[in-house]
């Protein structure tokens, strides 16, 4: 693990490539760079949340001159106030949509078609450039203002796919991830439906990811919400599946269509070393939701040799880079009709 003094060091050095030019295509350019770092202890367990806090010390690392360096401090006030601050920024960013979505292909890898569509939600921040959702979407739902974000990707993508769906060829489906805190509001059924309504897309077409932990915090809640939309035609996905050490006992019980086969087991396949463990993992999982009726889906493909092992395990559905990178919506047509072209 690296010391704080040493993080520094290696921030130093870091600026210190910026200095020169970097030549591109017979051009100079110079870069500007500022570092925001952010430490934890070695049992902190989200990887987001460190990620996000080095997302806050480079937002304030922003408004110092180039080359600054700036350390995230959860004791310091300020940075207590950085946090409001960047609440603030979100905030003002539903406003003037500088939040925007893109759209990754799920991919049948059986009958190698285009099934649906996974919302994932960007920001395009005026000084820090795109941020991802790894970096604001755990901070804002510690704040609270994930309800608004969510309300908006929901109405976004509801009303941008509907739209998309006049020029499909298919009946594809549309994912949108859904947080903890948005799905315990108590008014989360009644705006689910109401934004469908408004869209005009059909209610079977629209696909809600969970992932596990989050249900298993308030169990009963999540199911009654879960049952209810379902009943309306709306199905359910669990997400990140085999990384919140669920207890499967509880999972039995809830109704979901789809488990989401996290990209960590993915990338253990097809990786001639030692496969053997993450093989009998995936097997486990495809097993699982066989006996809910429910299909799997991989994420995080990046090679032939994962899809032809996944496969071969009996995995329904892929989505990941070897497919294709989350698209504007613009471009989700032209995609599905040269993946079925293609063929
Ligand atoms: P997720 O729902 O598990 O989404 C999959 C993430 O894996 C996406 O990252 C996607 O771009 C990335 N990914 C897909 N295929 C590959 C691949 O082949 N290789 C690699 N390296 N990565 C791949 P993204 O867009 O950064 O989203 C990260 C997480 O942020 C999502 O994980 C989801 O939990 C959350 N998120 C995204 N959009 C929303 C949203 O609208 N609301 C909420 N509540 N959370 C969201
Ligand atoms: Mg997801
Ligand atoms: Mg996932």
């Amino acid at each position: 693990a690296l010391q704080i003094r040493e993080t520094r060091a290696l921030a130093t050095f870091l600026l210190e490539c910026f200095k020169d030019p970097f030549v591109m295509l017979n051009q100079r350019l110079h870069l500007d760079a500022r570092i925001g770092i952010a430490a934890a202890k070695a049992t902190e367990r989200s990887p987001d949340k460190i990620l996000s806090r080095a997302a806050l010390a480079l937002s304030s690392a922003m408004k110092d001159p180039p080359g600054s360096v700036r350390t995230f401090d959860a004791h310091d006030a300020a940075a207590a106030q950085e946090k409001v601050l960047l609440d603030g920024e979100l905030r003002d960013a539903l406003d003037e949509d500088h939040l925007f979505i893109q759209y990754m292909p799920i991919i049948d890898l059986t009958a190698n078609t285009v099934s649906g569509f996974e919302a994932l939600v960007r920001w395009d921040h005026p000084e820090m450039g795109l941020l991802t959702p790894a970096l604001f979407i755990p901070m804002a739902e510690e704040s609270g203002v994930i309800t608004d974000v969510g309300d908006w990707v929901l109405t976004r993508a509801l009303r941008e796919f509907s739209q998309i769906c006049a020029s499909l060829p298919g009946e594809q489906y549309l994912a949108i991830n859904i947080s903890a805190e948005h799905l315990r509001r108590k008014d989360f059924e009644d705006r689910v439906l109401q934004h469908l309504a408004q869209s005009g897309l059909a209610e079977n077409r629209l696909m809600l990811e969970l992932t596990e932990s989050l249900v298993i915090d308030d169990f009963a809640g999540s199911k009654t919400v879960m049952e209810s939309l379902r009943q309306r035609g709306v199905r359910w996905s669990i997400d990140d599946f085999g990384t919140g050490f669920s207890a499967l006992a509880y999972l039995s019980e809830l109704p979901f269509d789809e488990l989401k086969l996290d990209k960590r087991f993915v990338r253990a396949l097809g990786d001639s070393s030692e496969i053997a463990i993450p093989q009998t993992l995936v097997k486990a999982v495809l097993s699982i939701a066989a006996s809910h009726q429910a299909r799997t889906v991989a994420e995080g493909i990046e090679t032939a040799q994962q899809v032809e092992k996944l496969k071969e395990l009996g995995c329904d559905l892929g989505q990941g880079y070897f497919f294709a990178a989350p698209m504007g919506h613009s471009d989700v047509a032209d995609y599905v009709r040269r993946f079925n072209a293609d063929a």
